[in-house]
């Protein structure tokens, strides 16, 4: 019987894909494989590589030699907002135009390429988490919105690491938008958002957070702080895009 299902599985398969060809989800482009973008879409990315910090993934020049573990002022000073973070790509006019639409006009399909990228830019995370939590919406933005997009980068992420996803352990409640603030109005502004409401699926567990875009970190902090606060061993993070402002 499992034969007969895994044979039709093919069959329809191969009728969607005749009907429906794989196509880059960016610009309609024909690719070869679903959800994938087309080689002109994937080079205008800036994607991060190394050089970078060993501990948040800040982007150095590609032709600074700073050692095998190089890190960056803010991290060797002892501010990074969490244990480690990665991020694929920084925030700029091409990541921005991804995602807005992505995470504002309901173009979740861009979830696939997207949580592929954030995978790639974990390769060099050595410790895997026990559980990933998605940075949780306040109710009503997620009302207003219909679907949380951490979330949707968060579980093929949760998936391909074979790691429990965790959507009700933290709470948000709604705060106006951050809008252009700077980073001490940032941070001012999300202190006291978020509760941890089941404290006993935190305590001792190391917490990978996943978010769509890191602007100043402040929103990883104050998650840190929290789930620290509830016992939590580590806090790391990865996001599709980082804003990469000059140190
Ligand atoms: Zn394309
Ligand atoms: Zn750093």
């Amino acid at each position: 019987m499992p034969l007969v299902s895994s044979a039709l599985l093919k069959v329809l398969n191969s009728c969607i894909d005749f009907l429906f060809p794989s196509a880059c989800p960016l610009c309609g482009t024909p690719v070869s494989t679903h959800g994938e973008l087309c080689a002109d879409c994937w080079t205008s990315f800036n994607w991060i590589s190394n050089p970078k910090c060993t501990k948040c993934g800040y982007p150095f020049p590609a032709n600074l030699d700073l050692g095998n573990r190089p890190l960056c002022p803010k991290c060797a000073s002892g501010n990074c907002a969490l244990d480690f973070i990665r991020a694929a790509c920084v925030y700029d006019d091409v990541s921005k135009a991804a995602m807005l639409p992505f995470k504002h006009s309901g173009r979740i399909k861009y979830f696939n390429f997207m949580s592929r990228a954030m995978m790639w830019a974990m390769r060099d995370m050595n410790d895997l988490p026990d559980v990933i939590i998605p940075v949780p919406l306040a109710w009503r933005r997620l009302c207003h919105r219909g679907y949380n997009q951490a979330t949707l980068l968060a579980r093929p992420i949760a998936k391909a690491m074979k790691v429990k996803i965790d959507l009700d352990s933290v709470h948000r409640i709604y705060r106006p938008d951050m809008g252009h603030k700077n980073a001490k109005q940032r941070a001012e502004n999300i202190r006291g958002v978020f509760k941890v409401v089941k404290p006993e699926r935190i305590k001792g567990k190391k917490i990978l957070l996943v978010d769509d875009v890191m602007t100043t970190g402040a929103t990883f902090s104050e998650l840190k702080r929290v789930l620290m606060k509830a016992g939590a061993v580590s806090v790391s993070g990865v996001v599709f895009c980082r804003v990469v402002k000059a140190i």
